[in-house]
């Protein structure tokens, strides 16, 4: 099935052999039919429950299928590769431009056998405090290229477009789906942040619960009932200014005065708007040449040739919170210095009270210096 979506994309679902669904979205019209998945994969049968804190009331998810073992022919293949050469990967067409799949190992997915009350989990050792629940959200993958060496920060603002596009188009459908309650797109970039797959590629996690960060934000808009929150700091950073690293049209960067991370950078879309999907084409259209532009810049940050690890988080409203929770990008690293990681030690860890070494006022001029020289 092939429908075409803003920006000139064309989206085409198909189905993985283990059931996962993929869709490619194409630049332009669609790509000629791409051949079938013919692995010969077993039905994809996640084990994710969710357990309740009670001291601190979050959900913490448990899985215990990721220790299955994997089908792929051959360790070392990339598995988000197009399918070449007689080696088969997760997509089986031989190029792509954007893919999105279904994760085969998900922290979330469906348990249609856990939907009826009666084989709902009963609380861990029977025990009512120690509530448990089905994880039922979903993960998927998103591939930003074909190319296995290409980063999202080297990628052409078509291609970025694409991906704001499937961001989009995930965000609504994922939203839509039973039991989600907030849709989460982000990268893990580099070895330090623990990725172990190089091709470009972020993930999209639909989430069965509100998650503890946003939830805090949630309480925050709470307390400040009828305020627009997210567009006073957004106003108070520019008045500021000394924390602004671009200042576009449609979208402000800035490192946030309460930054905790060594390098931290977010992004505001300018006016309120809940999620990707309610961006209009001017913002998504400077979106598409900001974003790789600020991923450079992060990458010039230390003068030391080694791209930064880092995590780009697009946060966005969680159900029933779009009048007050606006979109906005979190992006921060754990490098510290050229060579060396900030670890999450006691205070972090143990308190989730943050101690930041570098003041977020030169963090933001570094990354100003190297934005410019980007041009
Ligand atoms: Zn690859």
């Amino acid at each position: 099935m092939t429908d075409t979506t803003a920006g000139g994309v064309s989206r085409t679902v198909t189905r993985l052999a283990d059931g996962r669904e993929l869709i490619y979205f194409d630049e332009g019209p669609a790509a000629a039919p791409r051949p079938p998945d013919t692995r010969p994969l077993p039905p994809s049968r996640p084990s994710v429950e969710l357990r309740h804190d009670v001291l601190h009331d979050e959900w913490v998810t448990v899985t215990t299928h990721r220790n299955t073992r994997t089908f792929l022919p051959d360790a070392a293949a990339c598995p988000l590769c197009p399918s070449r050469d007689g080696r088969r990967s997760e997509i089986p067409a031989d190029d792509y431009d954007v893919v999105v799949f279904e994760n085969r190992f998900p922290s979330f997915a469906a348990s249609p056998e856990a939907a009826s009350p009666e084989t709902r989990p009963s609380p861990v050792d029977g025990e009512p405090l120690f509530a448990r629940r089905p994880g039922d959200g979903r993960c998927e993958v998103v591939c930003f290229s074909s190319d296995h060496t290409a980063s999202l920060g080297s990628l052409p603002p078509r291609r970025i477009r694409t991906v704001i596009e499937a961001w989009a188009d995930r965000t609504a459908e994922l939203s839509a789906l039973p039991g989600v309650q907030q849709v989460f797109c982000f990268e893990n970039r580099g070895e330090e942040i623990g990725v172990t797959l190089h091709h470009p590629h972020g993930q999209i996690y639909a989430y069965p619960f509100v998650p503890p960060r946003s939830r805090q934000v949630l309480a925050s808009l709470e307390r400040a009932a009828g305020r627009d929150l997210f567009g006073e700091v957004l106003a108070a950073e520019r008045r500021a200014g000394t924390r602004i690293v671009v200042d576009g049209e449609h979208w402000t960067a800035f490192v946030p005065a309460a930054a905790r991370w060594p390098v931290q950078l977010h992004l505001y879309p300018r006016r309120h708007v809940a999620g990707f999907p309610g961006l209009d084409e001017d913002e998504r259209a400077e979106l598409a040449e900001l974003y790789p532009a600020l991923l450079r810049a992060c990458d010039a940050y230390y003068d030391d040739d080694a791209p930064l690890p880092y995590v780009a988080g697009w946060h966005q409203a969680p159900r029933g919170a779009h009048d007050t929770y606006r979109l906005h990008l979190q992006l921060f690293s754990i490098r510290r210095a050229p060579g060396r990681l900030k670890f999450l030690a006691g205070s972090e860890s143990g308190m989730a009270a943050w101690i930041n070494d570098v003041a977020p006022e030169q963090v933001a001029e570094r990354l100003r210096e190297v934005v410019h020289k980007d041009g």
